[in-house]
């Protein structure tokens, strides 16, 4: 580097998020991804996605879109990457095989690398042996100082050879994290491990410091479970000559328990946060939360403020626990705090078929702002919001014993002359002006009319304030409940 100077100050930070496409995308995942995004955000860098598949067992091209859509979903843009390319594309591992070429051409040549005949067999009876003998099951460096001659008679054995690096027996790595600070290993833990294998393919600790190393990936921030990958990628950067870039490991995400996190506590998959009516804007909220935690303690903050706020190096170095239930509750408070037409927007999807197409957005803004505290998410929406646009409901039961006795065909009456008297676009105040006079005049309490009106209207016992509910429904929509609701309790009284 020109002067000393570290990567990120010739080229700007440039981060990455890696997935290999073997499954949707985790909470852990998200996390990941958030890191990455924030931290280049705020230093006015880049954001790189790379989809790792060289595994063709386990990698699949569906699961590739799914996890875009996740990442997209959470609102953290890419600059490079899948569907936006770059400078530095592919940007699919399974589509770099020229790249890995040259590079496997260059550790061959300077002798890092050498070809291994062992067949998988072989491989696994001494594996089982050193096992059986109580040494670590590693690789013995058989092929390691094969001569021209021998080489070409395994060759001519029709065995193919897969590309192993030559790691030193002695020594040690050590690589200054910015979440966990200074990691050593000893090289004696590592044995000359595979770089390419025996089909062409490449292993990913190969394939993944190339590309970093191609795309000028300053900082890697990964989950902790990369964390031994680290020192064999290590030791490829220095066979190459290779600039290092800097690493973060960021902790794992443990349940409540502290036991693995899965499905018994809760989704697991970021998709399914936003089939279940999540925002958002509240799970990265939540999910920065989770390993680090800001200076000044508080918990809410825009994804501006994240941006600000956001330190990669005060990252807790110990598990980040994902507890369903606060999130649950953060996205409560976001759905009583964001915009309306926000609001409206997230929750139009969860709406359709309860909402006409076509609605008034300015009645349906004043609708959910009426009942935006009654829900945790957006998928509890329509239970609350079904009766302002359809009169098509059935009255609660424990409401029509409560409220629908005797009595009520009397109260609902007096409710609906009251009504009826009111302008066509009366107010909430006006309708409570006009309820307090009628309570006064029948000399009841008001929660005596109340009650009844609020069964007949919305069907329900508990809801937004009746006057709002008045007001949104409209003058004319109340008398025909108020109507019905009489009518029902007149046979209920009959029979
Ligand atoms: N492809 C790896 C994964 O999905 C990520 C590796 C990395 O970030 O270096 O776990």
């Amino acid at each position: 580097m020109p002067g000393g100077m570290t990567m990120a100050e010739t080229h700007g930070v440039r981060v990455r998020f890696a997935p290999s496409p073997t499954g949707e995308l985790h909470v852990g995942g998200a996390r990941t991804v958030l890191f990455n995004w924030l931290f280049a955000r705020q230093s006015g860098g880049k954001f790189i996605l790379r989809i790792e598949d060289t595994d063709e067992q386990r990698s699949k091209d569906e699961l590739v879109q799914p996890i875009l859509d996740s990442v997209r979903w959470l609102g953290l843009d890419w600059d490079e990457g899948p569907e936006v390319g770059g400078p530095y594309a592919p940007y699919f591992q399974s589509q770099r095989g020229e790249v890995y070429r040259e590079y496997t051409e260059r550790l061959v040549a300077s002798g890092h690398a050498y070809p291994c005949y062992c067949t998988p067999e072989e491989l696994a009876q001494r594996r089982e042996a050193a096992r059986a003998e109580g040494r670590p099951p590693r690789y013995d460096g058989r092929c390691r100082d094969l001569s021209e001659a021998q080489r070409r008679s395994l060759a001519a054995e029709g065995r193919t050879a897969a590309l192993r690096l030559r790691v030193p027996d002695t020594g040690q790595i050590s690589i200054t994290d910015i979440i966990r600070g200074e990691v050593t290993f000893d090289n004696a833990t590592l044995d000359d491990f595979v770089l390419v294998k025996s089909g062409g393919m490449p292993v990913y600790n190969f394939a993944c410091v190339v590309d970093d190393h191609t795309m000028r990936i300053t900082h890697v921030i990964r989950a902790e479970e990369h964390l031994s990958n680290t020192p064999k990628q290590v030791h490829i950067y220095r066979a190459l000559g290779l600039p290092i870039p800097e690493f973060a490991h960021v902790p794992m995400v443990l349940a409540p328990d502290r036991s693995k996190l899965s499905k018994r506590h809760g989704a697991t998959a970021t998709a399914e946060y936003k089939v279940q009516g999540y925002l958002p804007e509240a799970l990265n909220n939540y999910l920065a939360l989770v390993g680090w935690y800001p200076e000044d303690g508080e918990e809410f903050m825009s994804v501006v403020e994240l941006t600000a706020k956001f330190r990669l190096d005060r990252v807790s170095k110990s598990a980040g626990i994902y507890d369903n239930g606060k999130l649950t509750w953060m996205n409560g408070v976001y759905l009583r705090s964001v915009s309306l037409p926000r609001l409206a927007e997230a929750a139009a999807p969860f709406l359709a078929g309860v909402v006409p197409e076509g609605a008034a957005p300015g009645r349906l803004h004043k609708v959910l702002d009426a009942v935006r505290d009654r829900v945790k998410t957006l998928a509890e929406l329509p239970g609350v919001v079904g009766y302002f646009y359809s009169d098509q409901f059935e009255y609660e039961d424990k409401g029509v014993r409560k409220h629908f006795g005797p009595e009520a065909v009397q109260v609902l009456e007096s409710c609906r002359e009251a009504v009826a008297g009111m302008a066509l676009d009366a107010a909430a105040e006006a309708y409570e002006a006009a309820y307090r006079q009628l309570a006064e005049r029948l000399g009841v309490q008001a929660s005596a009319l109340i009650h009844p009106t609020r069964l007949a209207l919305t069907g329900q016992t508990v809801g937004p304030g009746l006057f709002v509910v008045m007001e949104l429904l409209g003058r004319d929509q109340c008398l025909a409940r108020l109507n019905r609701a009489a009518a029902f309790c007149r046979q209920l009284a009959a029979s």
